[in-house]
């Protein structure tokens, strides 16, 4: 009997999944109005560094991205006005679930399952418009942890975790982190290589047909680095350093394929 009811509600959270997988897709590729974005920042060391940094964030610190994407979306013909707009949710006491560093298949579906789970229960629905796009900014003290683990934006799951320094510094990359995986969880996919970090070609590059080729100028954003050299490869600093490319825009339904 237990085992009954057991398998029964695994089928039912299996299918809640799965419809809010669908229903999510639908809404994704429109653009026909603005989508709200719905930031949360988390705690991720508890220290007290990361506590006053996240005391002092506030709306206002987020329209470097909100003017990033009006500019990139009219090079495609986009013409909306914020055509994704950002909204500062009250900071979360919760940690959403790791993401194992090298998942296998299974590793990473089951990660997908639990993050929409916990997705799904624990953040309470922040003031405002209800948020298409919900993004998971964790933060860390650079002093404690210096090297992040990966963010993840769930392919087109209008979810996202995005690792995040907590450093007023680091405000411009930052930036570009969560623009990244803001993509991704509308479909945008990888242009760097994975083992190098260096941009794909062309894909990769802001201004592919750039004479000579190296150093770029600018970085395209799902590759997130400038490419200097065949081997070496910059973090932008700011957004103004970087570009939506075309591939990108395709991907996102900023273009007809
Ligand atoms: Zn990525």
């Amino acid at each position: 009997m237990f085992r009954r009811i057991r398998i029964a509600l695994l089928l039912l959270i299996l299918i809640v999944v799965a419809l809010n997988t669908w229903t999510d897709s639908l809404y994704t590729t429109q653009w026909k109005a603005p989508m709200t974005v719905a930031l949360f920042p988390i705690n991720a060391d508890g220290s007290a560094i990361t506590d006053q940094y996240i005391a002092k964030l506030t709306q206002q610190d987020f329209v470097p991205l909100e003017t990033f994407f009006q500019t990139e979306s009219e090079e495609f013909g986009i013409k909306l006005d914020r055509p994704l707009r950002f909204t500062l949710a009250p900071p979360l006491n919760s940690i959403p679930p790791l993401m194992p560093s090298k998942p296998n298949m299974l590793q990473a579906m089951l990660w997908t399952l639990q993050m929409r789970w916990w997705a799904w229960r624990t953040p309470p629905k922040p003031p405002g418009p209800t948020p298409q796009i919900r993004l998971f900014l964790t933060y860390h003290d650079p002093a404690r942890t210096p090297v992040l683990s990966h963010s993840t934006g769930l392919a087109k799951g209008l979810i996202g975790v995005v690792q995040l320094f907590a450093d007023r510094r680091m405000t411009g990359t930052s930036h570009m982190i969560i623009a990244h995986e803001l993509l991704h969880t509308l479909g945008a996919t990888d242009k760097y290589d994975l083992a190098t970090n260096q941009p794909l070609y062309p894909n990769g590059f802001a201004e592919p047909t750039l004479e000579p080729r190296y150093p770029q100028r600018f970085a395209e954003l799902m590759a997130g680095r400038i490419a200097l050299s065949p081997t070496e490869a910059q973090i932008p600093e700011k957004l103004l350093e970087v570009l939506v490319g075309p591939t990108t825009a395709a991907e996102i339904g900023w273009k007809k394929q």
